[in-house]
């Protein structure tokens, strides 16, 4: 569904290639480690939650600077929050939970095979490929990891070539942090990529775009390799008729403009009641003025990642108003932008489908405004487009939001904020259709990265001769038990 740019020519993406690891060898060698070290125990797993913990503790001051550095200007706040914070508070939860999740879990034994049990164990895969993209270059790259090494896994990461100095942060922070036959970073572009999603890997994790995505499961298939795949796409914000528009936009507002749109579970676009329409206009331009009073210098808003997204997302603006869409830039101080990669927020009212602002993930700090009549043609809106990876709902009504939640289909949902969803460690995250397939984050991340394994333990003593040849009566007499014949 999304187009989104753009990777440097293969040319430039030579320079940014890692020579030092190659990616073919780096398996075989994370193979060869893991078969001579088996499982790896609970006090080992903690060990490198714990090491990945403290080398982010110690370097969260060059986290932030090389985010801001690739982004032109990225928000210390938003770094701090969305990276840092949500991978330790990733690792915090993991470690907690850590012996309950990797405990047996005890089944059900079909009552002919008694005394037998049976019993399901989580087996690491074995070793897992990571594919981040740049929007959230650490937290992307480094929550799979939580999951995989929670799992007992030895993981392989490619981040995204357009946050170059990220990407080196993150080799040198886990090159100091793990033994490279454990966790290893390896920096490349569109075509290391290509070639991580051509390895036999045990597991591999995708984050990024649709359209990508779909190349990569083509080539994992090769090798039957299970992928998670974390997708993009339009998520939409409803805003039912019992709350207040103003306070709806505000909240909206906040999740559009969160690093400057460039986020994966932004609302994309409004769905608003038209005779709210004026009132959650007003609530939009409100709710930037105070947040972002200015634009230009102010150390909260982001920049755009660089020059093609930043004409993608004019030209989406243009595009929108070539088509007689009314669009609103909000930018409160009135100033120019034209020195930096920045762009201003932007309301598109009266948008229609064939515009960009409506076809295309927007990925940006561009909100459509979408007007419907009834809840009913709302709810059917969203559900003639593809699945969203995360849809937000505003009603103070409960039944609203119930049938919101029951008749639609996304990956998650925050009802009456945006975004919230993820930042639970205890819930999963991955979207559905055209957004994703799979989980990570909680229990359901470390049961991607495990196999689960059944296990049949035949007692001492037990019936099951029977089942043998030659035939008796007694097994005639169980069978007219079990199915009257
Ligand atoms: P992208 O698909 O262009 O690139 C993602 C990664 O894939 C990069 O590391 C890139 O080098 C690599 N890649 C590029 N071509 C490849 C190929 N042919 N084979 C294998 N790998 C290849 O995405 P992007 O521009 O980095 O990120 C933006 C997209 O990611 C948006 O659509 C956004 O919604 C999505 N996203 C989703 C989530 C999520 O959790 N669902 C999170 C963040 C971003």
């Amino acid at each position: 569904m999304t187009t989104l740019p753009s990777h440097p020519p293969p040319s430039q993406q030579q320079a940014l290639t890692d020579a030092t690891h190659d990616p073919r060898t780096t398996l075989l060698r994370m193979q060869a480690a893991q078969q001579k070290a088996g499982t790896p125990s609970y006090e080992q797993r903690v060990d490198g939650l714990d090491k990945l913990d403290a080398a982010l503790r110690a370097r969260q001051d060059d986290i932030v600077e090389a985010i801001s550095r690739d982004f032109g200007h990225r928000s210390r706040h938003e770094t701090l929050l969305a990276e840092v914070f949500l991978v330790r508070s990733g690792i915090r939860h993991a470690r907690a939970h850590l012996r309950e999740w990797m405990e047996p879990g005890e089944r059900e034994t079909g009552w002919v095979f008694l005394p037998a049990r049976t019993q399901v164990v989580s087996q690491p895969v074995g070793v897992v490929g990571i594919i981040s993209p740049w929007n959230y270059p650490l937290q992307m790259a480094l929550l799979p990891l939580v999951g995989a090494l929670a799992a007992g896994n030895r993981v392989m990461i490619k981040p995204s070539e357009l946050v170059p100095e990220t990407a080196s942060l993150l080799r040198d922070l886990i090159g100091r942090a793990f033994p490279e036959d454990q966790v290893a970073v390896l920096v490349g572009g569109a075509d290391l990529g290509e070639t991580f999603s051509c390895l036999p890997f045990d597991h591999l994790v995708f984050t990024g775009s649709t359209r990508v995505g779909k190349l990569v499961m083509r080539n994992a298939s090769e090798n039957l390799v299970p992928v998670t795949l974390e997708l993009g796409g339009k998520s939409p914000a409803i805003v039912g008729s019992a709350f207040a528009p103003r306070a709806a936009a505000t909240r909206i507002m906040a999740g559009k403009l969160f690093n400057a749109g460039q986020t994966c579970i932004a609302p994309d676009y409004a769905l608003v009641a038209r005779s709210a329409c004026a009132a959650f206009v007003e609530g939009c331009t409100a709710a930037t003025a105070t947040m972002y009073p200015t634009l230009e210098k102010n150390p909260d808003y982001t920049s755009i990642i660089n020059d093609a997204h930043h004409a993608r997302l004019k030209s989406y603006v243009e595009d929108a108003k070539a088509r007689g869409a009314r669009v609103l830039e909000l930018n409160p101080a009135g100033e120019s932008l034209d020195k930096t990669r920045k762009l201003a927020p932007t309301l598109v009212l009266d948008p229609t489908e064939e515009m960009l602002v409506l076809r295309e993930e927007i990925f940006g700090p561009i909100l459509p405004i979408v007007t419907y009549e009834t809840l009913d043609r709302a709810i059917a809106y969203v559900n003639d487009h593809p699945r969203p990876l995360a849809l937000y709902c505003f009603d103070h009504d409960a039944t609203v939001i119930d049938r919101i939640i029951a008749e639609t289909i996304s990956g998650g949902v925050t009802v009456n904020d945006t975004m919230l969803h993820f930042a639970q460690d205890d819930l999963p995250f991955g979207g559905v259709g055209h957004s994703g397939m799979g989980h990570y984050h909680a229990r359901e991340g470390f049961d991607a990265f495990s196999k689960k394994k059944a296990i049949f333990r035949q007692a001492r003593l037990n019936s099951t001769g029977l089942m043998r040849p030659p035939f008796g009566k007694a097994l005639d007499t169980v069978l007219k038990f079990l199915i009257g014949s």
